[in-house]
């Protein structure tokens, strides 16, 4: 069967790209019938954030993944918080020593920044020069009682490894720009590299499926499993997600959060649609996929190589997409957790459905209702101002305000024929009739349909309105 991971370093948020591995994860898991994993990656103790993993399952739960195993469903292959399999690790690693494949390093911070500077300096690429690979492993065992180290993987100096990718083909790389990378740290914790093998190993990973930026440190992850006597699993690194300009998606040109996007009004439903789309394509031009059918759909051999450009307007759209086709029940639901301070009287959901059309987020909701409930200013100056003060005007509202006086409002249609009334009295017609009603109802020239503002205020409020626009 297939078992694939989610792998996150718990850093306080879900990042849209880690989500988007995430989502591909699942959407794979669940077509192959197989199982999801989620994994936290906490072995870096310096990046410790309070709070950060149950942050990251609140949103991957918001956004509706769910998964098989994981820091809150433990079974027999965990635990899955990697910070709490160090015996495992371990065990491992003394494998790896006793085989020669991995060696104790003394060389202390300073002397490898110092390395550092010199090879930078000198224009060669940086990394470990090997100066520990040849101590005596006795020697080594000995100091290793006192002295504080690291322990390396022994990468050959020369030669290179071919590997196959499922998104990126073959990849050949040279070991000579492969660094004996450090697997144990000397707090006793392993590297990324080294749990992460391990952990994919013993949980049964079949199908590694993350960023793109792991891509390089597949050779040292390859040896890891020849070193170890271990299948590797089948690897697929994802494409990077970009900016408008191309550059590596970050913060500074916009949100990156999940939460941020959950908080500003898109739908999780939408965001996964957008998100499925950024690095992978049905093989046609549809666009809107509920979660089952991305489940039916999604394949490997349809990942693209090339970055995807993380597009808002196109989110936008595909939001207003999810909106538009709510459920009227489901719409007014969501629609009334989106108020924030703004009071609706009982004929609130009116204002609210007649909002839905165009509505791009549930942020904006407040300012689509104002219409509804602001007190309104007149326009002082321009042609609005012109028309108000017309003759015309203060005849239909003359008109329109006798109506109300007698005639209640109990649907949003009854006011057109009310209107019609008003026109037939007073011999006023198009926007001389509709566009001072309007204004004086809202103080503004365009909104939501005036039927449903009539209806929503009600006759008082009205009648009011418009004697505020008559004085
Ligand atoms: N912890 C790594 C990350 O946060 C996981 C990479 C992987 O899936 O191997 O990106």
């Amino acid at each position: 069967t297939v078992i694939v991971r989610f792998a996150p370093s718990p850093t306080g948020y879900l990042h849209v790209g880690g989500h988007r591995t995430a989502l591909y994860n699942y959407l794979f898991a669940r077509k192959h019938g197989g199982r999801f994993i989620l994994r936290i990656e906490d072995t870096d103790q310096s990046r410790y954030v309070e709070g950060a993993v149950e942050n990251l399952v609140k949103s991957l739960r918001a956004m509706g993944l769910d998964w098989d195993a994981g820091p809150d469903k433990e079974d027999e292959k965990g635990p899955y918080y990697q910070s709490r399999r160090l015996q495992i690790y371990n065990k491992e690693i003394l494998r790896l020593l006793s085989s020669g494949k991995a060696y104790r390093c003394f060389c202390s911070s300073e002397r490898l920044a110092e390395l550092r500077e010199r090879q930078i300096a000198a224009g060669e690429a940086p990394g470990y020069d090997g100066h520990c690979r040849h101590l005596d492993p006795r020697e080594a065992e000995k100091r290793a009682q006192k002295e504080a180290h690291v322990i390396r993987m022994r990468v050959p100096d020369e030669g290179a490894m071919t590997f196959h990718d499922e998104i990126r083909g073959e990849v050949t790389v040279e070991f000579s720009r492969v660094d004996d990378q450090v697997l144990l740290k000397s707090d006793g914790f392993p590297t990324y590299h080294f749990a992460n093998v391990v952990d994919d190993h013993y949980m049964g990973v079949t199908h590694v499926i993350r960023g793109e930026e792991w891509l390089p440190s597949l050779p040292k992850h390859l040896l890891l499993y020849e070193y170890l006597g271990w299948e590797a699993p089948v690897f697929a690194h994802l494409p990077l997600l970009l900016n408008p300009d191309k550059s590596k998606l970050s913060k500074r040109q916009g949100d990156v959060a999940v939460e941020d996007y959950l908080a500003k009004g898109y739908l999780p439903q939408a965001l996964n649609n957008f998100l499925a789309l950024l690095g992978w394509n049905p093989g046609d031009d549809r666009e809107i996929f509920s979660m089952d059918k991305l489940i039916e759909l999604f394949s490997l051999d349809r990942v693209n190589k090339a970055g995807a450009v993380f597009n808002t307007e196109k989110l936008d759209w595909m939001n207003q997409q999810y909106i538009q086709a709510m459920e009227d029940a489901a719409y007014l639901k969501e629609a009334r957790q989106w108020l924030s301070g703004t009071v609706l009287n009982d004929r609130g959901d009116a204002a609210l459905l007649a909002i839905k059309s165009g509505l791009t987020r549930f942020d904006e909701i407040p300012d689509r209702l104002a219409p509804f409930v602001s007190r309104v200013s007149l326009p002082q100056e321009g042609e609005a101002a012109e028309l108000m003060a017309a003759e015309s005007t203060r005849t239909v509202l003359q008109a329109l305000k006798e109506k109300l006086q007698v005639q209640s409002l109990d649907d949003p249609a009854g006011f057109f024929p009310l209107m019609k009334g008003v026109q037939k009295e007073t011999g006023i017609k198009g926007k001389n009739l509709w566009m001072p009603v309007r204004i004086a109802l809202t103080g503004e020239i365009h909104g939501p349909e005036l039927g449903v503002i009539a209806f929503y205020l009600g006759n008082k409020e009205m009648i009011r309105r418009l004697e505020t626009a008559l004085k």
